[in-house]
């Protein structure tokens, strides 16, 4: 067929994200979303900002806010360490067009971030998945069985929320090539995770890409980064630079250095958010469902004889936005992102003794 697209255009595989239907009121746990609202620093930036500011284009090189998120991080991590781009989706995607190659496989896990092989479709990059282990975790040595061009994994690990022990990314990385990427997405790490960055020091070769979507309740602002060393940061640079200077608007800069300020905010609503969520995990666990030991914003979890797909739906019946994902191996399971009690409460009621 004749055809005015670009032949690239027919092979694409566009990621799916979580419904947002308008047909009526939802509470939503269905895109990790964070149901508190950001720091009042952000609210008082917001408020004080000067629309005038928009006239002019944005630091391309966003040099406050990358020091206001190195500050964050502890005393090894400075600003040529951080690069800042539109939503980590956007930071990932950079990722792949600088450090992933197509002369063997990009390997991640058989169940992670569903990004990933879109990107790869995108940039032309061979993918192979490795099987999780059978308590679905992160398998270290499935990952280092076959030869790759790099290899990429969220820790915690979505859909699962299972969270890789830190002496395990390392023993990943010790048993690595050092001129291939070893890519770590801790979009979740702030819910109770363990970070890498400790290991930066060491291995020149990591690359940990984070988000102020889920724990920095910037979901609809649009502010992803990077954490790696200097050389690796300025590689991404060129690959930013070769696409769009800027990435980070001008009023995003500023409430992300605003939300920057007040960093215990968030550790105290995250770990107000890790322990609905533990709380949460066991009233399921009470009614007779499996859930997935969650170190995330969320639970990945089945009732025994019924399907992911029926348990969708009654949430939505009820109101409640619930994630399915229709994938061999894991339709049995919901995704189910943690708002506040009360959101958790009256999913467990539209829930309660449906299927008993
Ligand atoms: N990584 C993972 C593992 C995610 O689940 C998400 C959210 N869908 C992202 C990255 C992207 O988040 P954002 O673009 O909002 O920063």
């Amino acid at each position: 067929m004749v055809t005015m697209f670009a032949k690239r255009f027919s092979e694409l595989r566009p990621y799916v994200p979580g419904e947002q239907p308008k047909d009526r009121a939802y509470v939503k746990l269905n895109a990790n979303e964070n149901p508190y609202p950001p720091a009042p620093a952000v609210q008082r930036a917001i408020r004080d900002f000067d629309a005038s500011a928009l006239r002019l284009y944005p630091d391309p090189d966003a040099r406050e806010l990358r020091r206001a998120i190195a500050s964050t991080l502890g005393d090894e991590v400075t600003e040529e360490m951080v690069f800042v781009g539109n939503g980590s989706d956007e930071v990932l995607s950079f990722v792949f067009y600088t450090f992933f190659d197509d002369d063997a496989p990009l390997v991640f896990p058989e169940h992670t971030y569903s990004f990933y092989p879109v990107y790869a479709g995108y940039y032309d990059i061979p993918v192979s998945r490795a099987p999780l282990a059978p308590d679905y975790s992160v398998d270290v040595d499935a990952l280092l069985a076959k030869k790759s061009s790099g290899i990429i994994f969220a820790n915690p690990n979505a859909p699962t929320g299972i969270s890789l022990p830190l002496a395990e990314v390392r023993r990943l990385l010790d048993s690595y090539p050092r001129d291939r990427a070893v890519v770590v997405d801790e979009a979740y790490v702030d819910f109770g995770g363990e970070t890498a960055i400790p290991l930066l020091r060491e291995y020149g070769n990591l690359v940990i890409v984070r988000t102020f979507s889920k724990s920095y309740c910037f979901a609809g602002a649009r502010l992803g980064y990077i954490v790696a060393n200097p050389d690796l940061i300025r590689a991404v640079f060129t690959t930013k630079n070769s696409f769009n200077h800027f990435p980070v608007d001008v009023l995003t800069q500023r409430i992300g250095i605003a939300a920057c300020s007040e960093a215990g905010y968030y550790t105290e609503i995250n770990s107000r958010i890790a322990r609905t969520r533990d709380s949460f995990a066991a009233s399921l666990s009470g009614e007779g469902w499996k859930v997935l030991p969650s170190r995330a914003n969320f639970v990945f979890a089945r009732k025994p004889g019924v399907s992911g797909r029926a348990v969708y739906e009654r949430a939505k019946a009820a109101g409640i936005l619930v994630r399915h994902f229709d994938q061999p191996g894991i339709s049995d399971f919901v995704r189910i992102s943690i708002g506040t009690d009360d959101d958790m409460r009256r999913l467990l009621e539209a829930l309660k003794g449906a299927w008993s």
